[in-house]
């Protein structure tokens, strides 16, 4: 396994030279990638109409989790590593080690006290996926802890799950500057650690928290009113958009939509919708 790391450190550091020396991009074929192991199979990309979220689709996941060994790529930049049901625990915080050296975004590493990978169960049915941490999860290194975060376990509480039961994860790891809104360069580069994150997890589905969350699983610039209430769909998972819980804490009276959203989330995974609230 560390001739395995050697190698990717190596490449990483490869690509890097490259980027800074002017390469924007590689063009590798299609069936280069497969034959790599690197793209699974019959994977593509709809467009749909004009306004529309693009949606990734690829061949039918199984119903059930593998049982058996298989190669499976990370979409954290790493070549095709070994997978096993049991272990995705441990190749998460191989992931979040990378992810705690990181020094991508230049300002954020500087600024950050600590990287907030993600927390709860690595096989969760659900994962809430926000924006960033702040400045509470930039302190205690967890994402959620703050006051929205408060509101989001109450919010888990209510749906019948502890928030031991889910994953909760941002699409930044570092916390911006003044809790400024990210950058497209910020969420470029830190996507491949959630997409990795997603992708061992593999939740039943997925609430993206803000405006955020949903451009950057969805690729869509509609607003987060219009969306919400609604369902997408990210490489087979379902996806409910909903507002940020720190949004909530500004505006109170939007908490009965995203209880609403709660509910549709509930049905869609065959469990009791409480009544009433
Ligand atoms: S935000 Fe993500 S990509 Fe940027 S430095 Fe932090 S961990 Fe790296």
């Amino acid at each position: 396994m560390s001739d395995l790391n050697n190698i990717i450190d190596e490449t990483i550091k490869v690509l890097e030279d490259m980027k800074r020396s002017g390469v924007t991009h590689v063009d590798v074929s299609r069936e280069t990638l497969e034959e790599l192991g690197r793209a699974p199979r019959g994977t593509r990309v709809e467009s749909g109409p004009p306004g529309e979220p693009r949606r990734m689709t690829s061949t039918p996941r199984e119903g059930t989790r593998p049982t058996t060994t298989s190669h499976k790529q990370t979409a954290a930049g790493g070549p095709p590593t070994l997978h096993s049901v049991g272990n995705v625990a441990s190749e998460l915080a191989e992931i979040e080690a990378r992810a705690k050296v990181c020094v991508k975004c230049g300002e954020l590493s500087r600024c950050r006290h600590s990287v907030v990978f993600g927390v709860g169960n690595p096989r969760a049915e659900i994962m809430f996926v926000g924006e960033a941490p702040g400045r509470d999860e930039d302190m205690q290194g967890e994402p959620f802890v703050g006051r929205a975060g408060e509101l989001l376990t109450k919010i888990i509480a209510a749906m019948g799950f502890k928030r031991e039961d889910v994953y909760i994860a941002n699409v930044l790891k570092c916390r911006p500057p003044e809790n400024r809104t990210p950058l497209p360069d910020e969420v470029t580069n830190c996507l491949p650690y959630l997409l990795s994150q997603i992708e061992l997890i593999k939740p039943k589905l997925i609430v993206a928290l803000g405006a955020t969350a949903v451009r950057a699983l969805l690729d869509v610039q509609l607003g987060i009113t219009k969306m919400r209430g609604h369902w997408y769909t990210f490489r087979d998972i379902p996806i409910m958009p909903t507002f940020h819980p720190a949004y909530l804490l500004r505006n109170p009276p939007a908490k009965k939509e995203v209880w609403e959203d709660m509910k549709a989330v509930l049905e869609k995974l065959g469990r009791p919708v409480p009544k009433g609230r």
